[in-house]
C-alpha cells in the first residue's frame, strides 16, 4: 500500500481526463492518471473526426488521442494503469481502490467515460470479438472486406460506422426500430442516400445466427409493424445503439440521474458536493457526449482543482 498523497488523481484517459492531465501538469501538481480497459476512449475506436476545432482536414481518432497524452506526458503527468474498483469519499484524504492498491488523492477527477450499449439477444454475447459481432467498425471494419453486413441503430453513430463500413463491405443494412433516424440531418442524409446501404425500418434485432459454427451466418430481425421475421444474410454485425455510464464505483459515493450519469452539485458542470471531487465528460454528460465537450470539462475540472488545492492548503 502507498502512504503518499496524490495532489490529484485522474481516472481516465478520455478526451476529458488527459485534457485535465495538461492543466493539472501544466499547473505543476504532477498528476496521477489512472488508465482503465480502453486507453485513450471512445475517440480511439472512431475514424476521422471532423468537427475537433483546428483541424480543417479531420484528424484521425487515435492520432488526436495519443497528441493529447504526449501533451500531458511533457508536462509531467504520469501513467498508471489501473481500474478503480470502489471509493472512500468520506475520508481525507479521499480514498481509491484499484484492483492492485489503495491509492490517497487529495483530489479526485472522475473522467470514466461511457460503454457502447448491447441489444442483449440471443447470440450477440457468444459472437462477440473475433466472431462477427463488434462495436467498433473502425476496429473490426477491414475483416469484412466484400462482404454483407448489417448496423443497428438509429443516432449518428450508426450512421457513421454504416458509412465507413461501406468502404469495405459489399453491403450495409442499417437495422432501426422507428421509420426516422435520431442521427443529425447532415449524417441521415449521407447514409440514406449511399447507394451501397439498405435501410431495414421498423425493426428490431431477435438473434444473431450462427452461434453452433462460431461464426455470424446471419441476424434474425422482426417489423414491429407487422411482427415478421426475416433474417438478413450477414457475416459482421456492428451494434451501435448507444452507451452506458461508467460510473458504478462511485455511484454509492455520489449522485446520479436515472441513467447512471454523475450529477455534478448545483450551479457547477464538474464539481459535485464532495470537497475535491469533480467528474468530467460522457460520465457526467449524456447531453452533448462531444469529444470537445468533453476536453472542456476536463479542463473546467482541472482548473477547479487547482484551485480548490491552493485555498485549501494555504
Ligand atoms: P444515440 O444518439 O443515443 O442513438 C442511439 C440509437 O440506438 C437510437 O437511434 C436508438 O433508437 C437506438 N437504440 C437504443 N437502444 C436500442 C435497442 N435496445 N435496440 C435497438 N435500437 C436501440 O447514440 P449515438 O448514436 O451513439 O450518439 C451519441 C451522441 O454522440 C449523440 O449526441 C450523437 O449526436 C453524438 N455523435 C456524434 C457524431 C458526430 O458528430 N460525428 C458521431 C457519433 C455520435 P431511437 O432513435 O428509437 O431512440
Amino acid at each position: 500500500m502507498s502512504h503518499s498523497v496524490e495532489n490529484v488523481v485522474i481516472i481516465g484517459t478520455g478526451c476529458a481526463g488527459l485534457t485535465a492531465a495538461i492543466y493539472t501538469g501544466r499547473a505543476n501538481l504532477s498528476p496521477l492518471v489512472l488508465e482503465g480497459g480502453q486507453p485513450g476512449g471512445q475517440l480511439t475506436t472512431t475514424s476521422e473526426v471532423e468537427n475537433f476545432p483546428g483541424f480543417p482536414q479531420g484528424v484521425d481518432g487515435f492520432q488526436l488521442m495519443d497528441n493529447l497524452r504526449q501533451q500531458a506526458a511533457k508536462f509531467s503527468a504520469r501513467f498508471e494503469t489501473g481500474r478503480v474498483v470502489s471509493v472512500d469519499f468520506a475520508s481525507t484524504p479521499l480514498k481509491l481502490r484499484t484492483e492492485e492498491r489503495e491509492i490517497l488523492a487529495k483530489a479526485v477527477i472522475i473522467a470514466t467515460g461511457a460503454a457502447p450499449r448491447m441489444t442483449g439477444v440471443p447470440g450477440e454475447k457468444e459472437l462477440y470479438g473475433g466472431k462477427g459481432v463488434s462495436t467498433c467498425a473502425t476496429c473490426d471494419g477491414a475483416f469484412y472486406r466484400g462482404m454483407d453486413i448489417a448496423v443497428i441503430g438509429g443516432g449518428d453513430s450508426a450512421c457513421e460506422e454504416a458509412l465507413f463500413l461501406t468502404r469495405f463491405a459489399s453491403k450495409v443494412y442499417l437495422v432501426h426500430r422507428r421509420d426516422a433516424l435520431r442521427a443529425s440531418k447532415i449524417m441521415a442524409g449521407r447514409t440514406v442516400a449511399h447507394p451501397k446501404i439498405e435501410m431495414v425500418w421498423n425493426s428490431v434485432p431477435v438473434a444473431v445466427e450462427g452461434v453452433a459454427e462460431g461464426a455470424v451466418s446471419g441476424l434474425r430481425v422482426r417489423n414491429v409493424n407487422n411482427d415478421v421475421e426475416s433474417v438478413l444474410p450477414i457475416k459482421g454485425l456492428f451494434v451501435a445503439i448507444g452507451h452506458e455510464p461508467n460510473t458504478a464505483p462511485f455511484a454509492d459515493a455520489l449522485v446520479t440521474d436515472g441513467q447512471g450519469y454523475l450529477k455534478p452539485a448545483a450551479g457547477s458542470q464538474v464539481r459535485t458536493h464532495i470537497p475535491g471531487v469533480y467528474v468530467a465528460g460522457d460520465c457526467a454528460d449524456h447531453v452533448y457526449r462531444q469529444a470537445i465537450t468533453a476536453a472542456g470539462m476536463g479542463c473546467q475540472a482541472a482548473i477547479e482543482v487547482e484551485r480548490w488545492l491552493a485555498e485549501n492548503e494555504a
